[in-house]
């Protein structure tokens, strides 16, 4: 038994959902279909999703709100013409927005939470229509009533336990179940979604849910990349990963899939493979907890982010400064401030945080506390950094893969700011500056791959 899940480009056409159906009915264990909103048709376009925020904004701001409802209402009338099924679709989805308006609640904190859900959920409504149509036996299931019950996190739910006991009853509904990605209930009754992007997360929650043997992910490349397509042209794809694998190569900036959604197939040890619908023969990227009869490289992966600054705290003697990491974390921790990653020296502590978690205000309380509290020989702070991940569990069995790597970033003179390798050696994370990403990515790629 499968769950499919379809993302935004998917199904933003009647020519996209012509091959959506044509890839569920291919394979009778395809039971549980997740999709998202429509999204972009070209480079144009824009996404359901971001229409919805364009409507949300209309509404609260109370400007003229018609003539986008009207644009959101022709994305899924365009359509339900195709698949004639427009009659049963246009009035009730009008409708449908029209009632987000006039039942609005400025001080109601899932106010934007009803919006952005609606995307999914007519899409949901559309294309179990159009199955039905094509003489698939289909159906339309609300998250409600499927059972997704979610924390009262407005924009960034998180899946509640006892929502898979629920789950696990429709496992062997006769119909296939077609259901809205992106949301869930929260206990009191409240539409709640997952953070952007979280149609994913639906599907692995479903996934797990259901138990079933595979989460299928469709989505508009061949699968995850061994490094970005903006740095390497046609880069490997990446066949077989695992579920830490992927978490580091999301983690520093891989985006085919959500970094929340691993979490439930993880734990239910379900396999999820990454495919394309516009290439369903290619393999895709297969992602499971182990791969012990397979030879893989030992380096499946180089990922990158920038967006981080790093503060070094330098003072003679710190090694034998019992409690100062602490006072240090402390004062992070007062100001509300996560950090990534901390390498350190004998003398002195490197803090690697997200820059965007700081205000010109947090940031001069943070160095100032710091000063005052640590009193440091030396304390400074650097904006502008990058992290490279090199990332593969066979690393951990094979000497040099450092080595190997910094000898290779020497070459191309990238200057590297810290350098931090977790005991599992599972990946090496490279703190350089931003305008030596290119460099950096490029040359580890090089080193390891092609
Ligand atoms: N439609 C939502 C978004 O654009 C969720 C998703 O597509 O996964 O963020």
């Amino acid at each position: 038994m499968k769950v499919i899940k379809f993302g935004g480009s998917s199904v933003a056409s009647a020519e996209q959902l012509k091959k959506v159906l044509a890839i569920v009915t291919a394979d009778n264990s395809r039971r549980f279909v997740v999709v998202s909103a429509p999204g972009k048709r070209n480079n144009k376009d824009k996404k359901v999703t971001d229409l919805l925020i364009q409507f949300y904004n209309a509404v609260l701001y109370k400007q003229p709100a018609e003539e986008v409802i009207r644009k959101i209402v022709s994305r899924y009338t365009e359509i339900a013409t195709e698949f004639q099924v427009e009659e049963s679709i246009e009035k009730p989805f009008y409708a449908e927005l029209k009632a987000l308006q006039e039942n609005f609640d400025e001080t109601d904190p899932y106010a934007l939470d009803s919006f952005l859900a609606s995307g999914e959920n007519l899409n949901a409504q559309l294309i179990a229509a159009c199955f039905q149509k094509s003489g698939v036996n289909a159906r339309y299931i609300n998250p409600k009533e499927l059972g997704i019950l979610v924390s009262n996190e407005p924009q960034n739910a998180r899946i509640l336990e006892k929502s898979y006991e629920k789950m696990y009853q429709w496992r062997d509904s006769e119909e296939i179940l077609i259901i809205p990605g992106f949301f869930g209930y929260t206990e009191d009754g409240h539409v709640c979604t997952f953070s952007r992007g979280g149609s994913d997360i639906t599907g692995s929650i479903v996934a797990a849910g259901m138990q079933v043997d595979l989460y299928e992910n469709f989505t508009d490349v061949d699968g995850i990349y061994a490094a970005s397509p903006k740095y390497i042209h046609e880069p490997e794809l990446i066949e077989y990963a695992t579920y830490r694998e992927i978490r580091e190569l999301t983690y520093a900036g891989f985006t085919v899939f959500h970094d929340e959604a691993l979490m439930p197939s993880y734990k239910a040890k379900i396999p999820v493979i990454i495919k394309n619908t516009n290439n369903p023969e290619c393999q895709g990227t297969l992602i499971q907890k182990s791969f012990e009869n397979k030879s893989r490289n030992e380096v499946v992966g180089v990922a990158s982010d920038d967006g981080f600054c790093g503060i070094t705290v330098g003072k003679y003697l710190l090694n034998r400064e019992v409690g100062i990491v602490r006072r240090i974390l402390q004062i992070l921790e007062d100001l509300h401030i996560g950090f990534e990653h901390m390498p350190s020296g004998i003398d002195d502590i490197s803090i690697i945080l997200r820059e965007r978690q700081l205000t010109r205000d947090t940031e001069a309380a943070l160095m100032k506390r710091i000063e005052e509290e640590i009193q440091p020989d030396h304390l400074s702070i650097e904006h502008g950094l990058s992290v490279v991940a090199l990332v593969g569990e066979g690393m951990r069995e094979r000497p040099g893969t450092t080595s190997d790597s910094t000898a290779a970033l020497a070459r191309k003179n990238v200057n590297l700011r810290m350098i931090s390798q977790g005991a599992d050696e599972r990946s090496i994370i490279f703190t350089i500056r931003s305008e030596q990403e290119r460099l950096a990515v490029r040359s580890l790629y090089y080193t390891f791959f092609d």
